[in-house]
């Protein structure tokens, strides 16, 4: 199985839009790895991502993505939806008016969730420019590739992907991961990318992350290695990095050398399971 991190950032890409701290600065001046665009996850042998940030155009052109044939989006937030329109020229030939439409897989709920918050817009892609063709579902099966779509959250509709190829097993827990919901799926995973962990508590102004709103929505790295053990999971790649924790790729390359079996993703990152 070869995945590859579309885009490794969180709400807000890196550098930021008009953004002088030092994390934007230092990507502004030293560019590739030290640069992220929003959340995305390409799943190569089938030709799927998962996600559209904002920006998944550009991403895509930057990570030398060729081809989608099928797109999966996770939940409603804008980080990750907002990139919609690139299944206009996916899947619809505007010269000779043809619909070639791809495969749109998400659970029922999330589909609701973006129709409602971003103007029916499924059903305009789906029933009326015909570019895609969607599918309300909690499992897909495609070639030798099998997904297991689960609801990480009701109360958000937040969906986790167990994907598997045979006996290897990855898990893509891509936003507000916590609370993680206990699923026996989870068990011996080789690889869970894993979104929203701050590694010391300490924000890009300073701020202690238990003073900040968000805090109970935050991983601390102590409790994902307690998921990691419990899980029995072989590898973590920690991704969705906001521009908010205030650290830069080269931190981040230097503390995975100390931490056992926990990487830091970047945009372009290719995993080999
Ligand atoms: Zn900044
Ligand atoms: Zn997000």
């Amino acid at each position: 199985m070869k995945l590859k991190i579309v885009g490794s950032g969180g709400m807000s890409i890196i550098p930021s839009s008009f953004c002088k701290c030092k994390i934007c600065q230092e990507a502004r001046e030293k560019g590739g790895r030290y640069e992220r665009l929003g959340p995305s996850l390409y799943i190569d042998d089938i030709k799927m991502l998962i996600d559209t940030p904002e920006e998944i155009a550009v991403a895509c052109n930057r990570q030398k993505i060729s081809e989608v044939k099928r797109l999966s989006i996770s939940h409603s937030d804008p980080d990750h939806v907002k990139g919609m329109r690139i299944v206009e020229k996916i899947g619809y030939d505007f010269i000779q008016e043809k619909c070639m439409p791809i495969g749109f897989y998400a659970l029922p709920e999330v589909i609701e969730d973006i129709n409602r918050m971003n103007g029916d817009c499924l059903k305009y892609y789906g029933d009326i420019l015909r570019c895609i063709c969607v599918n309300g579902t909690s499992h897909i099966e495609i070639d030798n590739i099998d997904i297991d779509l689960i609801n990480n959250n009701p109360d958000r509709n937040i969906t986790f992907y167990v994907i598997r190829e045979g006996a290897k097993k990855v898990i893509y827990a891509c936003c507000n991961p916590k609370p993680f919901a206990h699923n026996d799926l989870y068990f011996d995973a080789d690889v869970l990318i894993i979104s929203l962990v701050s590694d010391d508590g300490i924000l890009g102004d300073g701020t202690e992350l238990k003073d900040a709103p968000f805090k109970d929505e935050i991983f601390t790295l102590g409790e994902v290695m307690e998921l990691k053990k419990y899980y029995r999971i072989k590898r973590i790649i920690v991704t969705h990095i906001d521009e908010i924790w205030g650290k830069s790729y080269g931190y981040y390359s230097e503390l995975e050398k100390k931490l056992d079996h926990v990487f830091f993703a970047y945009d372009g990152m290719e995993i080999i399971v």
